[in-house]
């Protein structure tokens, strides 16, 4: 039984066939929306929809490339056929290269920054304008990360993409805000997912560490216990901030971190 309600919203995740993007589908259908599961990988996408249907949630696979304009629309416009509306978007697909810049080929940091803010843009953009024509409003947020504040070495596309969110959203608060769409993002520390499990070893290598010198020396150093952020307890702020109404959040980034970072 959540403590929040969300009954007769219909939300979009990006990336929910995975890691962060899944648990917050989770949280969002067990406070009562319908939820659309998009991802590149449909396949997943279906798997985590069945999921959340079999213990009795709403949810619907869409097949969807952030990066792509036409796949943005048509997959926002098929959970609105399906769902009735679009109330609630969690702009969360995301990759990671690790590299010092001068090995980064631009390909790599287009395919960054077309993942991260193409695909924040384009989805933004189809849902909004449903919010907008609607007149119900709604809220949008966006997956940041502690890297939307702070740099880290072999990340500058990632964090440059990351730091790029925060304008965006604080710009989609002021232009939606007398139109009842609200604007966050949520930033995590590090979480273990299948996107920081491909990084630890590559840090290793590219630092000269060991992985488990990875784990207690860069990435969890400088958090007040010690411990990974959980995919629950990012879900849980963004299905906090999806029910939370008016404007008085509006535009804010919230760290998820155990103190990694403290604003
Ligand atoms: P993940 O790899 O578990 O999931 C990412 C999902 O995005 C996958 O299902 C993948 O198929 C999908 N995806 C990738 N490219 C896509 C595209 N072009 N169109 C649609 N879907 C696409 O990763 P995660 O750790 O859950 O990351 C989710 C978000 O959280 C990302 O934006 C990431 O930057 C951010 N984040 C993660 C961490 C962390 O420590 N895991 C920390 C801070 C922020």
């Amino acid at each position: 039984m959540s403590r929040y309600n969300l009954e007769g919203k219909v939300a979009l995740v990006t990336g929910a066939a995975s890691g962060i993007g899944e648990g917050c589908a989770r949280w969002l259908a067990q406070a009562g929306a319908a939820v659309g599961i998009a991802d590149l990988n449909l396949a997943g996408a279906q798997q985590v929809a069945a999921s959340i249907a079999a213990e009795g949630g709403r949810a619907l696979g869409v097949a969807m490339d952030v990066a792509n304009e036409d796949a943005v629309n048509a997959g926002i416009q098929h959970t609105v056929d399906v769902f009735g509306s679009i109330d609630i978007l969690v702009s969360n697909a995301g990759i990671q290269i690790v590299h010092p810049i001068e090995e980064f080929t631009f390909n790599e940091w287009r395919r960054v920054q077309s993942i991260h803010l193409d695909g924040a843009f384009l989805t933004t953009q189809a849902a909004i304008r449903h919010m907008y024509s609607s007149g119900r409003g709604g809220a949008i947020i966006y997956t940041g990360s502690v890297h939307s504040h702070l740099a880290s070495k072999l990340k500058s596309a990632y964090v440059a993409a990351k730091h790029g969110l925060l304008g965006l959203a604080r710009t989609v608060a002021k232009e939606g805000a007398q139109r009842g769409v609200r604007a966050y993002v949520v930033c995590p520390g590090f979480v273990r997912t299948p996107l920081v499990d491909k990084q630890i070893p590559e840090q290793a290598k590219t630092l000269g560490l060991s992985e488990e010198e990875v784990i207690r020396q860069v990435m969890l150093k400088d958090t007040v216990d010690g411990q990974f952020t959980t995919i629950d307890e990012v879900a849980e702020v963004v299905t906090f901030l999806a029910s939370f109404p008016g404007n008085a959040l509006t535009g804010q980034s919230f760290v998820v971190s155990h103190g990694w970072f403290m604003q």
